[in-house]
């Protein structure tokens, strides 16, 4: 018997489930284990064959993970923790896909997931507090609740260039990456992109193509991995301290990632001692470069020491002057689009099989049969990549048809932006969540962290609702606003509006400019969400169970 029919407002839908997930990434993984321990019935969609989410779709030569392995996996579970062996300090993408599949199989997840199908729709029921859910396959199922776990970078984002459909080649999508090994070898590949994926695919595929072009508009600041395989001990040292590492990450760290924290800005050291730092965090590679100091993202003169180290890295690195010159990012501060972590991607640039096209002064002006015509030149190609990205944070959102009170949907009310209470829920939505949504820290972090955080509340909150007779609960319109109006704020002490990133939706024409994610770090927005149910969710507006409903299920 589900557990939705001890609770109110109960639906006589042939299937009616206490909560629907949509997507069977990390996140929609662990809501349906946390679900299932709180003893709700669930149902997750998901539209690829698979779970795994990211991992399942971005299968491009080079694809892994920037945050290293160790700490980019899940703590819920300190068997699983201490179980797995991650081989590389990066984990690549079929080892990290073949993780998702075992924690799947570990905690026996299939049977409650339905893939290869899509939600479309979602419609709330005033009248009953029930969500009717409508899925690609012609079926409509009904729940108390709808969580999206849709993915934050799931959308992927084909470019709108004249004649791509006339490309004879194979066009690819590094987020939409075929299953089947794709082989270059002999072919002239153009790469069009250079943020994370085109950073991490180019030094790959130079290795086998016969030529690489890489068509660039943004040059990116990257940072090198050092990737490097994991040993015995180094997993062991984790393992013994993960209970210490796992709390910091979670309460202290900024962005969900345990490193030293740093105790002055860099305009505290002098030259000699901030370039032996910069290169002491080169050297060691990874994301913590940013984390050196603690004004690189406030401080523009602080900033530019960072981007000048970076700059002359690239500098020295990439022997034609010219080709270093269109690689050095000018135009935003370092660490305000997402930092990139490379292997080589430099050097790659020193292969006589690459060339670099700038299209921010060419731009592409169509794609012809076999080429890629740019400044007047056609760039002559086999096989297309295109390393273009995500519509992201509300992208996926935005392609379920979601309507909540009074017909109201969720696309007419973000139309000028994003607008939530804490990332988690949006007003006029009642018993609709959203996991890593824009206004919470969500792609400024470790992801899985910040995912663990939003299960855990959201199975926490459904559990208080259960207990205390309540079936409805949404966020208050002051609530929201305040905290729309407190995510801009915090945005907008720091360096990251400058960029046209995609955490700006610059990346989408079209898109409103608003800085989404919130940067308030991922320790202080545990507390906010903590105190928020502590205090019996305040903010949120919770409907107590009509009398007639429950005559109606019982
Ligand atoms: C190449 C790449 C590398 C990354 N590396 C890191 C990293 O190192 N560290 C880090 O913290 N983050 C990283 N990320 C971010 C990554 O997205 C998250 O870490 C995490 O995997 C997100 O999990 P998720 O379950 O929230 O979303 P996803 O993994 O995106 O899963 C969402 C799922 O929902 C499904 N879905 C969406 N809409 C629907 C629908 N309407 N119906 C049915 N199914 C639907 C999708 O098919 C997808 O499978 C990376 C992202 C990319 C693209």
């Amino acid at each position: 018997m589900s557990a939705l029919q001890s609770m109110p407002g109960k639906s006589q839908a042939a299937e009616a489930y206490d909560v629907v997930v949509v997507g069977a990434g990390f996140a929609g993984m662990y809501m349906l284990h946390r679900l299932r321990g709180i003893g709700l019935s669930a149902r997750v969609f998901e539209q690829g064959s698979g779970v795994g989410g990211t991992w399942y779709w971005n299968r491009y030569p080079g694809a892994r993970c920037d945050v290293e392995s160790m700490q980019y996996s899940y703590s819920f579970s300190d068997e699983l923790q201490q179980e797995w062996d991650w081989s590389e300090r990066y984990a690549p993408q079929p080892e990290i896909l073949r993780y998702a599949n075992h924690v799947a199989d570990r905690f026996g997840l299939r049977s409650d997931i339905r893939f290869n199908t899509r939600v479309e729709q979602a419609v709330f029921d005033e009248s009953t507090n029930i969500w009717q859910v409508a899925t690609s396959d012609g079926r409509t199922v009904t729940a108390k609740f709808v969580v999206l776990a849709s993915g934050c970078l799931s959308n992927a984002r084909v470019p709108d260039i004249r004649g791509l459909d006339q490309f004879k080649g194979k066009v690819y999508h590094t987020g939409h990456w075929p299953h089947e090994r794709i082989d270059f070898t002999g072919l002239r590949v153009g790469v069009i992109g250079t943020g994370s994926s085109g950073i991490q695919a180019a030094p790959v595929i130079a290795e086998q193509a016969r030529h690489l072009t890489v068509f660039q508009r943004t040059p990116n600041y990257s940072i090198p991995a050092r990737n490097a395989t994991l040993t015995e001990q180094e997993r062991e040292k984790f393992r013994q301290n993960y209970s210490e590492i796992r709390r910091f990450a979670r309460e202290e760290a900024k962005n969900g990632i345990y490193t030293d924290l740093p105790d002055r800005g860099a305009l505290d050291d002098g030259d000699n001692e901030r370039r032996a730092r910069y290169e002491q965090r080169w050297q060691h590679g990874g994301l913590t470069f940013m984390s050196v100091y603690n004004n690189l993202a406030l401080d523009q003169a602080a900033n530019d020491t960072a981007a000048d180290f970076v700059r002359e890295k690239i500098a020295e690195i990439v022997k034609d002057p010219a080709t270093a010159k269109l690689l050095q990012p000018t135009t935003y501060p370092i660490g305000t689009k997402r930092i990139c972590i490379d292997t080589d991607y430099f050097e790659t640039f020193n292969r006589p099989n690459v060339t670099l096209v700038d299209i921010k002064s060419d731009p592409i002006e169509e794609i012809l049969p076999n080429a890629v015509r740019a400044g007047a030149k056609d760039y002559e190609i086999d096989a297309l990549v295109l390393a273009t990205g995500f519509d992201a944070m509300t992208g996926s959102v935005a392609k379920i048809d979601i309507s909540g009170r009074q017909g109201q949907t969720l696309n007419q009310k973000w139309a000028e932006g994003p607008k939530t209470y804490l990332g988690l829920m949006s007003a006029g939505f009642p018993n609709l969540f959203i996991i890593t949504g824009p206004g919470s820290p969500s792609v400024l972090s470790n992801m899985i962290v910040s995912i663990e955080q939003h299960v855990d509340w959201i199975a926490d909150c459904i559990a208080y609702m259960r207990d205390r007779g309540f079936e409805a609960m949404e966020a208050n319109q002051d609530a929201e606003d305040n905290w729309v109006a407190h995510v801009n704020e915090v945005a907008y002490t720091t360096l990251y509006p400058q960029a046209n990133s995609w955490y700006m939706g610059a990346n989408i024409p079209g898109k409103p400019r608003i800085f989404m994610p919130y940067i308030g770090g991922v320790g202080p927005y545990r507390q906010i969400c903590n105190d928020v149910a502590a205090k019996g969710y305040e903010g949120f507006a919770k409907t107590a169970a009509q009398p007639r409903k429950m005559a109606a299920s019982s």
